[in-house]
């Protein structure tokens, strides 16, 4: 096997590996934690050796891997492969991580934004495998989101195109980390979509997630509504249902503003199926004119949760080709 892609994705969390075909065949996978308290040097051990153990299971030497790709969380410049200071990896400031890994690897390596690889995986490999235009959300602690228009993600000079979780959609609503008000991850992320919960428990409503946590509400998770939801509680159900709403709001002035095929989501929260997504999709019909609307399928993603892992290596593949 020569001409053979490796994809990192790197979470404060978690590190996965993938190595990948260029015609898309995924040749092995790995993941191990990330011991981010560990610091730069720590982290990179750990990246190399999740790399390493990829090729040396599937039997690949290191001289047939032609490219690498890593998805890093942002603030980051994707062209110079520098990532600034990401909340989640402690100690980082201005890492040349592309360089960094290049130099101990000895092929090219390209860094870009952990929403937009994941898109790019779906877009090369996934739910939108078959389309030329789409748009990810990744539902989780925040709302992350790529875009691909005409076969290519959509970055803008500075790189920061797509960031779905904070379009505005409600003006003076609540207050996001971003420093601003009413953006869509602050009611649409599983962070949000507890905040609903907690909000209509503070007002008296009656329901069986008090049990569920143990009447401790600190440790409401987003999967006990969904679960309260789907045994049949009333109250879980509407939070579902307006999490669907908020998310149906935002995807129907993207199906407007971009026209896509396909409107792909990610993460746990759709494990919710159509609890989550009836209530959605139909709000994202009203929300939206009816050619694009009709248009625009609205999908679970395929290959969550490796959508990133690949997408990594797809886009190392798609800007070496660029570069070549
Ligand atoms: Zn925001």
């Amino acid at each position: 096997m020569s001409d053979v892609l490796i994809g990192v994705d790197l979470g404060g969390t978690n590190i996965k590996s993938a190595a990948v075909s260029r015609d898309g065949r995924v040749l092995g996978k790995d993941s191990r934690p990330t011991e981010a308290e560990l610091g730069l040097e720590g982290v990179l051990k750990n990246i190399d050796a999740s790399v390493r153990s990829v090729l040396e299971k599937a039997g690949i030497p290191f001289q047939d891997v032609i490219a690498a790709g890593v998805g890093a969380p942002g603030p980051m410049n994707w062209q110079t492969g520098v990532v600034f200071s990401p909340p989640n990896l402690p100690g980082w400031k201005d890492v040349p991580l592309a360089d960094l890994l290049s130099q101990r690897w000895h092929v090219p390596c390209f860094v870009d934004n952990d929403a937009n690889v994941a898109c790019y995986g779906e877009f090369w490999l996934g739910a939108g495998r078959e389309v030329d235009s789409m748009v990810l959300l990744t539902l989780g602690t925040g709302v992350g989101g790529g875009i691909v228009v005409m076969g290519q993600l959509l970055r803008g000079p500075d790189g920061t195109a797509g960031e779905i979780g904070h379009l505005c959609v409600s003006r003076g609503g609540r207050q996001c980390n971003c420093g601003a008000k009413g953006c869509l991850e602050t009611y649409a992320s599983v962070t949000g979509m507890v905040r609903t919960a907690l909000e209509g428990i503070q007002q008296g409503e009656n329901t069986i997630l008090k049990e569920m946590c143990g009447g401790d509400y600190s440790g409401l998770t987003g999967k006990m509504i969904s679960d309260a939801a789907a045994a049949g509680d009333e109250f879980a159900l509407w939070v579902v249902q307006e999490t669907g709403k908020w998310l149906g709001t935002a995807i129907g002035s993207l199906i407007n503003l971009l026209n896509p095929e396909k409107v792909v989501l990610s993460g746990g929260m759709i494990a919710a199926g159509d609890l989550l997504f009836a209530p959605l999709r139909e709000t994202a019909l009203r929300q939206s004119f009816e050619v694009p609307g009709k248009r625009a399928m609205i999908v679970p993603a395929a290959l969550d949760p490796d959508s990133g892992v690949i997408g990594a290596a797809g886009c190392a593949l798609e800007r070496l080709n660029k570069d070549s």
